[in-house]
């Protein structure tokens, strides 16, 4: 059966008016499970000027009243935490438990937003001058917009709304046209959780909504999460407009792996790291550089890539799922094919795998490259497939100058037993979030999601204090009181009104 998406405009679930129609699939194998009516610029301008209006009386709400919104949408998450997950799991092709994991991290940025008031708390200076005291507020920006990727559909919106709005803002949340259910599921439980009409507005469509919301002069604030080049697109057409951006983007994410780490340990964690979630995560390793005689180790580690199999989301044995779209699998096999082309090593190859039953789904079995080069295809794109490209250093400073090198910067990981080789890599590294000992290095919701380079374009990034900056202004306010008026306030003359 195809279910209908509904937009949340104006406090209302409704089917949307748009003559273009999205079909949402099942990427195992690539049914129709429901369809979208694109938003119309008037539904986008609805939703806009009723999220304008609803501003008006949220930022009065009380900093602790908003965080009691919070903390009910945490409970009602964690309450349909499964349900959520096979939501996600059926549009997206994730295994059950990667699905959980992707409704989880975004509740832990939730349990964050709970926070809100020391999160926003300003700063003072008693006495800057005579009878002059100093201090600053954060205050709300208005109307915040994001714009969310196909694969973390319930922890990127997530990253985004709870943190606006408990900050005083309302918001417009415009996520992938691909997995569309998880996000409206995630709505539907924002307004049970008691969140007034208006604050959060939700609408469905692709680059047609996205560029009105990027020119809007409504629009304080923009979020986004996706692709390089549609990155690079938004924040550019945001800037221009005068906005305020953050652009989270793709990613080339390498580890170094040293001849004294932990072999059974640098296994176990780039198996699951770079052919997990079918290689469709930012922070997926997607590069290996192995430093000296850590080379003679890629023999076992393909050994172990080639046991994950993939399998449906509820097959409990499946290792990951099939990629989002067909598109996407062509797009990846093509590079695959490129890169034996231009002489990498293919030690597996996993153009030609199928789930029995499920042949037209969008399945790559895991793939590995060795002696992978700096001027290869494979190395210069970001492949966001289950393929892992294996490279060689003599040194750590060879392998560092491959990862500085790169013009990504989302992601690294660093695996030695030497806390000096860690300490080297950690300082001289120039990417904006790194593991040592750990493969897939993202900072739980205190700390910010940091990428750097091209991986991002912006200042203050996604969680954490950095998004309280994000989605506030600071106020400096500079008084002074006249120590006379006291004996005029205190004289009994003195009428009042
Ligand atoms: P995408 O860029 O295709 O789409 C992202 C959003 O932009 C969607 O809502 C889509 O509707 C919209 N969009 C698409 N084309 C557009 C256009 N031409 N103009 C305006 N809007 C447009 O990205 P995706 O394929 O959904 O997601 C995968 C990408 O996201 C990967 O590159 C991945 O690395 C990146 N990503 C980055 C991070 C990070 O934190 N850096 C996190 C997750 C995903």
């Amino acid at each position: 059966m195809t279910a209908q998406v509904k937009h949340y405009i104006d406090g209302q679930f409704v089917l949307g008016q748009g003559q273009t129609q999205i079909t949402v699939t099942n990427p195992a194998n690539n049914q129709p499970i429901a369809l979208i009516n694109a938003a119309t610029e008037a539904e986008v301008e609805t939703a806009i000027a009723s999220a304008k209006l609803a501003f008006k009386s949220w930022k009065e709400v009380p900093v602790s009243e908003r965080a009691r919104v919070m903390l009910r949408y945490q409970h009602l998450l964690k309450i349909h935490h499964d349900e959520l997950a096979t939501i996600l799991a059926q549009e997206t092709g994730k295994t059950f438990d990667d699905a959980k994991g992707d409704v989880w991290r975004g509740i832990e940025v939730v349990e964050h937003a709970c926070n809100v008031a020391s999160l926003m708390m300003g700063e003072t200076v008693e006495n800057v001058a005579r009878s002059i005291d100093t201090y600053s507020y954060t205050q709300p920006l208005g109307v915040c917009v994001g714009i969310t990727p196909f694969n973390f559909p319930a922890m990127i919106p997530l990253w985004m709304f709870p943190l606006a709005i408990a900050c005083g803002n309302t918001f417009v949340l415009k996520p992938s046209e691909q997995d569309p259910m998880t996000p409206q599921r995630l709505v539907e439980l924002f307004e049970e959780a008691g969140a007034p009409k208006g604050v959060l507005q939700l609408i469905h469509g692709d680059k047609t909504a996205v560029d009105i919301l990027l020119r809007h002069p409504e629009v304080k604030a923009l979020s986004f999460v996706g692709s390089v080049a549609v990155g690079q697109y938004v924040y550019r057409t945001g800037t221009d407009h005068l906005k305020r951006v953050q652009a989270f983007a793709g990613a080339k994410n390498h580890c170094v792996i040293m001849p004294d780490a932990n072999k059974q340990q640098v296994i176990n964690h780039l198996v699951g790291a770079s052919v997990g979630a079918a290689g469709q995560r930012c922070m997926a390793l997607s590069v290996a550089v192995f430093v000296g005689e850590a080379k003679t180790w890629i023999p076992e580690l393909k050994a172990a890539i080639a046991k994950v199999k993939p399998g449906l989301w509820d097959d409990k044995e499946a290792g990951y799922g099939p990629l989002i779209s067909p598109a996407a699998k062509a797009r990846v096999i093509d590079l695959i094919t490129q890169g034996i082309e231009e002489g990498a090593d293919c030690l597996l190859d996993g153009r030609d795998f199928a789930v029995a039953g499920f042949e037209s789904g969008n399945w790559i079995g895991p793939t590995v490259f060795d002696n992978v080069t700096k001027d290869m295809v494979i190395y210069k794109e970001e492949i966001f497939g289950p393929v892992l490209s294996c490279m060689h250093a003599d040194t750590l400073d060879a392998a560092i100058e491959i990862v500085n090198a790169s013009p990504y910067g989302n992601g690294t990981s660093i695996f030695t037993a030497c806390g000096a080789a860690a300490r080297k890599y950690q300082h001289e590294i120039e990417v904006g979030q790194v593991g040592i000992n750990v493969p897939i290095p993202v900072p739980l919701p205190f700390f910010s999601f940091t990428g750097w380079k091209g991986s991002f374009y912006g200042d203050q990034h996604a969680y954490g204090k950095q998004a309280v900056r994000f989605y506030t202004e600071t106020k400096t306010i500079t008084a002074r009181w006249f120590e006379s008026d006291i004996e005029i306030a205190s004289s009994p003359n003195m009428t009042i009104g």
